[in-house]
């Protein structure tokens, strides 16, 4: 399993649709200061199901829209697709290739969708939840974070640890039940 292509089109820089093609293996984002690059993986983790505003740098869920520029009007939606080579079978879906996406219009709205069918949020992250990539599984290591790692304490790093193996939502639901 690799991630194939991702598309972005009035995610927040990415006012026009813009289409990056990935290879298996090691794939490298280079450019100037401010020129998109943490917006692309902003594009990954909402795609894969990510709902917190915090998480993709901003305020509020609405704030991933194109806002304008000087010569570019705002745009009402933020559309992000995300293909998957599946051909190894490594997602539990009957499709070589699986192509997730979503969509937030500016009103609220949402729209999601496997493979061109319109689904839940819950079924993108089902999908993807056993795969190591996704939302629950914290694969993405953002800008300072690996510092923060570094420089941790023997218990902020044990929290890092479990975070990045999945067991982490499983000690809090264990926590908030014991406290029940
Ligand atoms: P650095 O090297 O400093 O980390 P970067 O390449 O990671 O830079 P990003 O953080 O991806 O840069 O991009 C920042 C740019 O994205 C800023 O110019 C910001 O104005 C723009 N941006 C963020 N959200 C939006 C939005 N909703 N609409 C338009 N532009 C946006
Ligand atoms: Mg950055």
């Amino acid at each position: 399993m690799y991630l194939k292509t991702l598309t972005i089109k009035g995610f927040k820089s990415f006012a026009s649709a813009t289409t990056l093609r990935l290879e298996p293996g090691i794939t490298c984002v280079v450019g100037p200061n401010g020129s998109g690059k943490s917006n692309v993986v902003d594009a990954l983790s909402w795609v894969m199901g990510e709902q917190g505003a915090k998480s993709l740098r901003g305020g509020k869920m609405e704030d991933v829209i194109f806002a304008g520029t000087a010569g570019r009007p705002p745009l009402g939606r933020a559309e992000v697709a995300l293909t998957i080579d599946n051909s190894d079978g490594a997602l539990p879906i009957d499709y070589t290739e699986v192509t997730i996406s979503r969509t937030l219009f500016r009103n609220g709205g949402s729209e999601y969708a496997i493979n061109g069918d319109s689904c839940r949020l819950l079924d993108i992250q089902e999908l993807l939840s056993d795969s190591g990539i996704g939302r629950e599984m914290h694969v993405i290591v953002g800008q300072g974070q690996l510092d923060a790692v570094l420089s941790a304490d023997a218990e902020a790093r044990r929290g890092f640890i479990e975070e990045a193996a999945g067991v982490l939502k499983h000690r809090k639901r264990k926590e908030k039940a014991l406290r029940k």
